[in-house]
């Protein structure tokens, strides 16, 4: 049996693993994979940004992780989904930035958060 493609390169493909309702959402999930040790990038988040106020359906941003991370990348997506269901959103004192429950500090200004 002959196989062509090559295993080290397809575990180098990117591919979605998520798929985030908007900006804000993107680069909290961002941050998450990113704390977790694993290389991500956002796509789609050029265009939101170019339309401003889209249907939601429309203003979808994709997160992508290197094929051969994707299960550890799932992993990190789980907890954050259920962080999520139990913790409320905050926003920034400093800045008026809206956070992500799962993040301590403000991915904006860096401020902590203040329970
Ligand atoms: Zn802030």
């Amino acid at each position: 049996m002959q196989t062509y493609k090559n295993t080290t390169d397809s575990a180098f493909n990117w591919i979605t693993i998520y798929k985030a309702a908007n900006t804000l959402e993107a680069n909290i999930v961002k941050g998450l994979i990113q704390a977790g040790g694993i290389e991500c990038k956002v796509v789609g988040e050029m265009l939101q940004g170019a339309l401003g106020e889209i249907p939601f359906d429309q203003a979808q941003v994709s997160i992508q992780v290197y094929a051969i991370k994707e299960r550890h990348a799932r992993q990190i997506l789980v907890n954050y989904q259920q962080v999520k269901q139990s913790a409320p959103d905050w926003v920034c004192p400093n800045c008026n930035e809206h956070n992500g429950s799962t993040f301590d500090f403000c991915w904006s200004c860096e401020t902590l958060k203040n329970d």
